[in-house]
């Protein structure tokens, strides 16, 4: 379906004070579709302006000014009345609630929070992987009386991981997985960890990080089956997650064991040629390549790579035989864009072009 709207969706932004609030705000400047017309966050800030309630932290862009009087109000649907769908950048510890709040009272929820990924009717959704996911929306609705609905998106590393296995898995069948991750700092919120404790230091720990990488790919890269629910991928998934001093960009080195053979150069032609579903809808926030191969030894390099394809990109390379499993590459891609304020934006936008919402 294409969307000809009279004009743009209101829509507003939850925890739009934090680093995925500010990615949202950004990133929505000028969007055919919605239009951001209130902002919310935790009850300290009573109502100020954003201006006033906020320092803007991301680089290389400034607060737009649009958004800079509007007042930080409450997370509740009472108090955002008119609002059509939430982007959620809410903390795990509160965004449970708040959304279920939200979504009983017909708002569509677009959350990057922890809390509904694994739930058995609720879509872990990534456009390119797991488009045919929204179907749930429809049984969640049923089930739960809800009017309006929530689709989450990935954790921030599992994102680029399932993009790149995705056409793997259709062209070779992907039977494990080994993955090690560097994640940026970024990936914790702001203020996030002490400098103290990241600068010249890589921590071999992301609390809950690893549970959530091996769980929710299995259930991204697995199917959606009416009047049965999800099915996991048929895969085993093994990973190791670190924090390491980089701002953004998670970059992971994975390997990989395949069910049918497939030479070097299949697999990268594989990546080069995908297409998906919701590239060829043209979604507005869909970048012109979902994979990009990179040839050079020495990359993807997370400080060069990680703002290809305005960010929504996921960059590859270094593909080479595992004498352990059949293949090993190294990927990129960035956290707050992809991995959490850009993906959730693209979900919206494949739910409105397949009437979903
Ligand atoms: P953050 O920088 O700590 O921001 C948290 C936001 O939530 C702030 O706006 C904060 O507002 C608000 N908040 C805190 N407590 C609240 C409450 N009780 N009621 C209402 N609002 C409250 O965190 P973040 O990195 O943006 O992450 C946001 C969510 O996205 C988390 O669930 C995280 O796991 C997920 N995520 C993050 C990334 C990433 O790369 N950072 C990637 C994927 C997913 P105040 O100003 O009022 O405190």
């Amino acid at each position: 379906m294409s969307v000809q709207l009279q004009s743009r969706i209101p829509v507003a932004v939850l925890g739009a004070t934090g680093m995925v609030g500010q990615r949202f705000i950004e990133l929505l400047q000028g969007h055919p579709w919605f239009e951001i017309v209130a902002l919310a966050a935790s009850d300290q800030h009573g109502g100020r302006a954003y201006a006033e309630a906020t320092r803007w932290r991301l680089p290389g862009s400034e607060m737009p000014a649009s958004v800079a009087s509007l007042p930080v109000v409450a997370c509740r649907p009472e108090v955002l009345q008119g609002v059509k769908i939430v982007f959620s950048a809410l903390p795990g510890e509160v965004a449970g609630e708040i959304e279920e709040a939200f979504a009983r009272a017909g708002v569509a929820v677009f959350s990057n929070a922890k809390n509904y990924r694994m739930a058995p009717d609720v879509p872990l959704l990534i456009p390119e992987v797991s488009g045919d996911h929204i179907a749930a929306v429809v049984q969640q609705r049923k089930q739960r009386g809800w009017s309006g609905g929530i689709v989450t998106n990935a954790n921030c590393s599992a994102t680029p991981l399932v993009m790149a296995l995705k056409p793997l898995q259709e062209a070779f069948g992907v039977s494990k997985v080994l993955v090690t991750t560097m994640q940026a700092i970024s990936g914790a919120g702001y203020p996030g960890m002490s400098s103290y404790d990241v600068l010249d230091n890589v921590i071999p720990y992301v609390g809950g990080e690893e549970e959530k990488l091996e769980s929710e790919t299995r259930k991204m890269l697995g199917t959606w089956q009416e009047g049965h629910g999800f099915v996991d991928a048929p895969m085993v998934v093994s990973a190791h997650c670190n924090r390491v001093s980089t701002r953004e960009g998670h970059l992971e080195c994975v390997s990989i064991a395949l069910e049918r053979a497939a030479g070097p150069e299949d697999i990268i032609a594989a990546w080069e040629s995908f297409q998906p579903e919701s590239q060829q809808l043209g979604l507005p926030s869909a970048p012109a390549h979902t994979l990009l191969y990179r040839r050079e030894p020495d990359r993807p390099q997370t400080l060069r790579d990680r703002d290809a394809g305005n960010g929504m990109t996921v960059t590859l390379g270094r593909l080479r035989p595992c004498p352990i499993l059949t293949y090993k590459f190294v990927l990129l891609g960035h956290n707050t864009i992809r991995g959490a304020a850009g993906g959730s934006i693209l979900n919206a936008e494949l739910c409105l072009s397949k009437g979903i919402i």
